[in-house]
């Protein structure tokens, strides 16, 4: 592939990058690197950095640019909002997109029995997850039930970095210097990964169903009156792609239906075709309450997040109204950029894009490819598990004693001098290419991490 437009090349050195603080980024080692990753152009499956290097994109950005990289279409749809309506206030007024997006989701990407017909717009994964919580909350006060303040998190569960995503997380990094601010109330299921069990399974796991039973203790241990809702990823990404065991989301939805509490997920990773469907929740055939999304929800071109809930959820909350025409606002919560225009826009031409070109099933289809490509690493030095469903992967390295998340990064650093860009998450090593990957893509992605673990101490 060739750059999208010819430009004259420039390389960033480190006095540029001084008065950027860069989020999640190493940032000493990252601004005294000879050759820093600092990127300028993207089309299709490709970067391309300042210095005119061309990359293959082997995690569609942050697992967002599931259409792949600047889709004509998509950047026309934006191109023409922006010049039509900037921007409209989303309290007390909307606009035509916004009432659009939220119907074609609805009738287009969820599956009509589930029932999830209402669709809250928001910013981004983190206010999504915080909005939902939100809603969980005020759905139970409104059926007369406000005992309910607690949430059930996971460990290795990632949430986005507002306090209540923070707090129903379970990373300790993520969590180490705000402990004192964590909300009350928070309990967490165990993670299902255990290596000893899991390594190299293909998709699900078949042992690690009966941990999902974990919850009914924590149950009995809280009491069902105080939990207003459990929040998993249906599959963690950010911590290593982790698939659930076969059973587990299940009997989740099973006991939190026994006993009143709402079931989140947090599909901010998996929703959009990045296993083949919609959502996880179709492709587990495990229905939640609620859903958090954001990323492939506008191919990550503008800024979004939304979460989709069941009516009844919603009309808890209208119950609540007085009709009398007093200005009652049933859920006080929104956001400046909710339902923002553009996004609305993006968004809509995502939508198309992805029924146009067939993406999801396109990802169902090259998913046992990309399983096989995965699972060659095996064996490889310093490989101590692979695992996949749909087209997330990711292969776990053992660290270098002493300095966890060291050959991980050296990995990622490699295969970037070579072409390809992975995704480092401590010594794993993960893949989520856009839903337009080739097999030919595949092989030159499985190839460089192939080649550069040879090369790594
Ligand atoms: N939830 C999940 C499952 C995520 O993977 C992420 C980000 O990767 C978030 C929430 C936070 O999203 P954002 O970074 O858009 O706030």
């Amino acid at each position: 592939a060739s750059p999208p437009t010819t430009t004259t090349t420039t390389t960033t050195t480190s006095d540029d990058m001084e008065a950027l603080w860069m989020p999640f980024t190493p940032n000493k080692l990252f601004k005294s690197s000879a050759r820093p990753r600092v990127l300028a152009r993207a089309k299709g499956m490709h970067y391309w950095t300042t210095d005119g290097r061309q990359i293959l994109d082997g995690t569609a950005g942050l697992w967002c640019t599931n259409a792949g990289h600047c889709p004509d279409p998509i950047v026309k749809a934006i191109q023409d909002q922006v010049a039509t309506l900037d921007y409209c206030p989303s309290f007390l007024f909307g606009h035509p997109k916004s009432f659009e997006y939220a119907n074609r989701l609805v009738s287009e990407l969820l599956v009509p029995d589930t029932k999830l017909n209402r669709v809250f717009f928001t910013m981004c994964g983190s206010t999504s997850v915080d909005t939902a919580m939100k809603i969980s909350l005020a759905y139970h006060v409104a059926r007369g039930d406000g005992t309910r303040y607690r949430f059930i998190g996971r460990e290795r569960g990632y949430h986005g970095v507002g306090f209540g995503g923070l707090s129903v997380g379970g990373i300790l990094n993520n969590r180490r210097a705000y402990a004192s601010c964590m909300i009350p109330g928070v309990d967490h299921l165990k993670s299902t990964y255990h290596r000893d069990r899991h390594a190299y399974t293909r998709g699900e796991p078949e042992w690690g169903g009966h941990l999902a039973e974990e919850l009914d203790s924590l149950v009995s241990l809280h009491g069902a009156s105080t939990i207003a809702a459990v929040i998993l990823e249906p599959v963690p990404g950010s911590t290593g792609v982790l698939p659930p065991p076969r059973g587990y989301l299940r009997r989740i939805r099973e006991i939190c239906d026994a006993h009143d509490i709402l079931l989140i997920f947090d599909e901010v990773i998996t929703g959009f075709g990045r296993l083949g469907r919609g959502t996880a929740s179709e492709y587990f055939d495990v229905v939640p309450d609620l859903i958090t999304c954001a990323k492939g929800l506008t191919n990550a071109m503008i800024p979004a997040g939304a979460v989709f809930c069941k009516g009844n959820i919603y009309d808890a909350l209208m119950n609540t109204t007085p009709d009398d025409g007093s200005p009652y606002i049933e859920l006080f919560h929104g956001y400046t950029y909710s339902c923002h225009p553009v996004a609305m826009a993006a968004g809509l031409a995502t939508l198309d894009y992805y029924r146009d070109q067939d993406l999801f099933d396109r990802a169902a289809r090259i998913s046992p490819y990309f399983e096989e490509g995965m699972h060659s690493l095996k064996g490889l030095p310093n490989v101590v598990d692979v695992r996949n469903i749909g087209l997330m992967g990711a292969v776990e390295l053992e660290p270098y004693p002493g300095s966890p998340g060291r050959r991980g990064h050296e990995l990622m650093e490699r295969c970037f001098e070579d072409g390809v860009m992975v995704r480092q998450t401590g010594d794993t090593i993960a893949l989520s290419p856009p839903l337009i990957v080739s097999e030919g893509d595949i092989d030159v992605i499985v190839d460089t991490i192939s080649r550069n673990l040879r090369k790594l101490r």
